[in-house]
């Protein structure tokens, strides 16, 4: 019998203070399919992602998992009061469904906006991945919610924080550009790229700077068509 990538690990809630469980996946034995261009993954079984956000079974509490611990006494006043005077138990510890998934990160970035601490950076991360999971049920219209606040965290990123040990910076640049691309925004698309192609970063990111190139090139093919239809359009 195949063994299951999920593993249980004992967390404290920093808000509740109760010990639960919550479920994490060994990678090593993750089987990755395909990656979109804005870094989506696809995996052949159980995705290592629906499992990052962790959330406390007792009072609701919910964050990433190496942000989980970062919550100081008043923040954990505002989340008791928010989220744990009205949570009914329920255990997302185990393994978990793409529903309960998307119900973990939504607590997650909803927890996250009572936390002062929380970085731009960080709630692009959360709102990237929101837009992903609907992306594997196939639901657009959520998708391109969550893809647009994610741009517009990572703009925010990009203008004011150091982003020192998360990602960096032409990287950050060319997934500006991507987004904007998903989104529709051709122009704002190509001039991100521009960027990106031309960063200083570029020969130490070879598959970045080919990436940019390629969907810089799907945006010109788009305004070609564009203006075929138009053409067509005014006979
Ligand atoms: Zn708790």
């Amino acid at each position: 019998m195949k063994k299951s990538p999920l593993y249980q690990v004992d967390m404290n809630c920093p808000v509740c203070k109760v010990t639960f469980k919550t479920s994490k996946v060994k990678t090593s034995r993750c089987i990755l399919k395909s990656r979109d261009a804005d870094f989506c993954v696809y995996y052949r079984d159980e995705n290592p992602i629906f499992y990052h956000p962790v959330v406390c079974p007792q009072c609701g509490y919910a964050a990433m998992i190496e942000e989980f611990d970062k919550v100081s006494s008043s923040e954990a006043g505002k989340i008791f009061a928010n989220v744990g005077r009205k949570w009914k138990q329920k255990d997302l510890g185990g393994a978990r469904s793409i529903e309960e998934a998307i119900d973990a990160y939504k607590l997650a970035l909803y927890c996250s906006r009572l936390k002062d601490s929380t970085s731009f950076l960080s709630t692009a991360s959360v709102c990237m991945r929101l837009a992903w999971m609907n992306r594997y049920r196939d639901n657009a219209e959520e998708e391109r919610h969550f893809l647009s606040h994610a741009l517009k965290n990572y703009k925010l990123a990009f203008e004011n924080e150091n982003m020192k040990g998360h990602m960096d910076e032409m990287t950050l640049i060319y997934l500006i550009g991507e987004l904007n691309r998903r989104l529709g925004d051709y122009r704002e698309a190509v001039s991100w790229f521009s960027r990106a192609v031309s960063h200083n970063m570029r020969f130490q990111k070879p598959v970045i700077e080919k990436m940019a190139r390629e969907q810089w090139q799907l945006c010109r093919e788009h305004a070609e068509e564009g203006k075929k239809d138009e053409r067509e359009n005014s006979v």
